[in-house]
């Protein structure tokens, strides 16, 4: 589902922010990404979107490779993918329904499908009854959900979420990681960006570790593709 052979990338030259990285992550597997700061987590889930393209070595996902997408086949992939960013992107002048309803709009799903499928979803993550709000009136738990609501709404086989409960106090933390662990008993492949160790510890998934843009964990691999 996804695969990195002896990928690095480097956003400027002696400026490597990730260097030789390989792994596979099966599909429907469930694994965290961790590391400190600036170890190079984000530039990772950005080439598995296809927002940034490797400088060397090859990036696999869905049997494709990053580095061969024309553009005009980047918005294909991205469908098959939901991302949860770090500063969650909603947008501020549109309601809740709106910001979850624009991944089914842009999939070209019908109206009343869509005000479904919105609405499930947003009772999934708690957030029924606030579907009329605009962001800038949630507290950041609550974009957060709304942020994870758009990216599972169009039930895509790969989940990204970078950071998802830096935020987050432990009783929504748990909600959040019980709502990642449904998605991917359904058969989503589930990567989780994160330092928060606790909720590393309390999950037992395969880990990946990494430093200064090296991988120095590779977790146990999991079933096979
Ligand atoms: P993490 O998510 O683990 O904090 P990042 O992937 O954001 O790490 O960053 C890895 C390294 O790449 C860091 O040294 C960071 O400063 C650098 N970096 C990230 N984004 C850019 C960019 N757009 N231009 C230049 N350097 C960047
Ligand atoms: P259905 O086909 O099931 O009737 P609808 O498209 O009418 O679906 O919408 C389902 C729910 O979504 C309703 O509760 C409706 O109030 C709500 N809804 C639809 N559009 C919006 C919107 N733009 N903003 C807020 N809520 C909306």
């Amino acid at each position: 589902m996804i695969q990195f052979h002896n990928v690095s990338l480097a956003y400027q030259k002696d400026a490597t922010a990730l260097d030789t990285i390989s792994f596979r992550a099966a599909k429907g597997e469930f694994l965290f990404l961790t590391g400190p700061s600036g170890a190079g987590k984000t530039t990772l889930l950005k080439l598995i979107y296809g927002a940034l393209r490797p400088s060397r070595g090859q990036v696999i996902v869905n049997g494709q490779n990053i580095s061969r997408l024309t553009p005009a086949e980047v918005p294909f992939l991205r469908r098959t993918i939901g991302v949860v960013f770090q500063d969650f992107k909603l947008l501020p002048h549109r309601t809740v329904f709106e910001n979850v309803a624009i991944t089914l709009e842009v999939a070209g799903c019908s109206g009343s499908d869509i005000g479904k499928r919105v609405m499930h979803i947003l009772r999934q993550v708690g957030m029924e009854g606030k579907q009329g709000l605009t962001p800038l009136r949630l507290s950041g738990g609550e974009q957060q959900r709304v942020a994870l609501a758009r990216a599972l709404v169009n039930e895509p086989r790969i989940l990204l979420a970078d950071e998802p409960t830096g935020n987050l106090d432990e009783a929504n933390k748990m909600q959040i990681l019980s709502i990642f662990k449904e998605a991917n008993v359904k058969g989503t492949t589930v990567i989780v960006a994160t330092h928060d160790r606790r909720l590393i510890e309390q999950t037992h998934q395969r880990v990946i570790v990494l430093r200064n843009g090296c991988l120095v964990e590779a977790g146990e691999a999991g079933h096979a593709e």
